[in-house]
């Protein structure tokens, strides 16, 4: 059984949004191709109190982004609402990484009632919470394939986007095209 995870494609992380990933809306089309194909689909979203860690009034590396109940931490409008089976919100605690969409989820249990034994991962951004979603899956025993066209990475520093594929794929992570 093969399950989709989409991670964190929301407003905040698209052009105009308060942490922009350049063309981080342009994984909308192939996520929704894929979740066509898929037969279980997760959403997972970037899901902040106010006083998140990582947020730069709190001594974080990023602008505040993806606050609860916010626009900016809504799905992006493209983003095919009618395949994805269940949502998983992340980043919840205040002072935990939240980086991952197994981090304090109960996302491998879900993931294990309904059979499935390879994740495909796609979304944004690559070189941080798509990464640590597909190692946790990977370490978790999933079989893991990141969809490269799919998502997008952030590239505070150039390259970055590459060393996440490198780290994946020693890691035993399949990173595919399309
Ligand atoms: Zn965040």
């Amino acid at each position: 059984m093969e399950a989709l995870i989409v991670v964190d494609v929301q407003n905040d992380f698209c052009p105009g949004g308060a942490l922009e990933v350049a063309e981080g809306d342009a994984v909308v089309e192939p996520i929704n191709r894929l979740a066509e194909a898929a037969p279980f689909v997760v959403a997972t979203r970037d899901w902040h109190p106010a006083d998140h860690w990582s947020f730069e009034e709190r001594g974080g590396p990023w602008p505040v982004h993806c606050v609860r109940g916010t626009p900016g931490a809504e799905l992006h409008p493209g983003v095919d609402r009618s395949q994805i089976d269940a949502i998983v919100d992340t980043g919840r605690d205040p002072d935990r990484p939240g980086y991952s969409g197994f981090e304090d989820t109960g996302l491998e249990q879900l993931l294990r009632e309904h059979g499935v034994d390879t994740v495909h991962v796609a979304g944004l951004a690559l070189d941080y919470c798509v990464k640590a979603t597909a190692l946790d899956a990977k370490r978790a025993g999933f079989d893991v394939v990141v969809h490269r066209d799919a998502t997008r990475a952030v590239e505070v520093t150039p390259g970055d986007g590459e060393r996440a594929v490198e780290e994946l794929r020693e890691a035993g992570v399949d990173v595919v095209d399309g």
